[in-house]
């Protein structure tokens, strides 16, 4: 098969999803007289973090959906963070409030999660929200493993009984993606840091998830033949022009593509696969939060489990 018809084409799949989430955007200014609203909170100048915010309150901004940005000094103390989130969570008019994470190291992150309305946790982060998921019957799922697990059913059609294995257990992926798995009746692997013989159990994947952040650690030795693989790690390396003898930055994944390529049955690129998706999903969960502000039924495009 030619290397270009095994991509899992995230910026498509996210296309797809906008275009479908429009007319329920529209719907609610009808109904309402004001668009979905997410407030954006960012603490502090992280690069990363910065260009994340960004490309959110754009996406958010195209797709009728109202953004409020808040952006606070490095030096904020926990307590005025903390504040901002009451008064956003009193707002009757904010439906999704998402902080950017990392916050600084004297800012406790489980503190400012936890006092977060569970019914405007658009990341899906709160204990709240998780310990639904887990139990199978989720309100808010995060927005990664979601855009992740969405892409997986569609390409695969019948994940039941697929071995997947996951690498990474953070509460922001890895966990909650084992979570999703189960429910489509995978057997699921979480592996780690400190798991033994990585390879191995790679090897019995025929669903590889990776969310680790090393740059390309994953090659050939790990894959199954026809394993389908979702590269979530999102890593930055800075190369060197040549030519130009000026630094650039390229964008890769955990996972070597070029030597995996011909192995795999798909795979999601980086950039252009799990990224898009994160976003689009992003967009769902404030459009179904502010149905829900309303009590008002949300008809979930994606299907019931979203
Ligand atoms: P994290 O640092 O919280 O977790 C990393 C996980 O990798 C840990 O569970 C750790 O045990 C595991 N790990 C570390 N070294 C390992 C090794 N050698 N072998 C096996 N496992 C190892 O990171 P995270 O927040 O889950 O993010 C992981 C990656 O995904 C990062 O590159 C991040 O930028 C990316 N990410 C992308 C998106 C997206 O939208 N595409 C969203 C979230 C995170």
């Amino acid at each position: 098969m030619e290397n270009y018809k095994k991509i899992i084409d995230g910026k498509k799949y996210s296309e797809e999803l906008l275009k479908q989430l429009i007319p329920l955007s529209s719907k609610f200014f009808k109904n309402f007289n004001r668009k979905p609203c997410l407030a954006v909170v960012l603490v502090g100048d992280n690069t990363a973090s910065g260009i994340y915010v960004k490309n959110k309150v754009n996406i958010a901004e195209k797709n009728g959906i109202e953004s409020i940005k808040i952006i606070l000094s490095s030096e904020v103390s926990e307590q005025d963070l903390l504040n901002e989130i009451f008064k956003l969570n009193e707002n009757q008019d904010i439906d999704g409030i998402l902080v950017q994470l990392p916050l600084p190291k004297h800012i406790s992150e489980k503190k400012i999660i936890h006092n977060i309305d569970p019914m405007k946790d658009v990341d899906g982060f709160h204990p709240i929200n998780f310990g639904k998921l887990f139990m199978g019957d989720p309100n808010f799922i995060p927005c990664t493993p979601m855009g992740c697990f969405y892409m997986l059913k569609n390409e695969l059609k019948d994940l039941n009984g697929k071995n997947a294995v996951i690498i990474g257990r953070s509460n922001i992926v890895g966990k909650p993606m084992a979570s999703l798995l189960l429910s489509s009746n995978c057997s699921v692997t979480v592996t780690h840091s400190k798991t033994k013989n990585l390879q191995e159990h790679c090897k019995k994947a025929d669903v590889l998830i990776s969310a680790v952040g090393i740059p390309e650690m994953i090659d050939e030795t790990y894959i199954k033949k026809d394993a389908i693989v979702i590269d979530v790690g999102i890593n930055r390396l800075q190369l060197l022009n040549s030519k130009t003898n000026t630094s650039i930055t390229k964008l890769v994944g955990d996972i070597n593509f070029e030597k995996v390529v011909n192995i795999v049955k798909k795979i999601t690129p980086v950039p252009g696969g799990v990224g898009p998706m994160t976003i689009a999903c992003l967009m769902h969960n404030t459009i179904k939060a502010a149905y829900k502000n309303k009590k008002q039924n949300f008809v979930n495009i994606l299907g019931d489990y979203f």
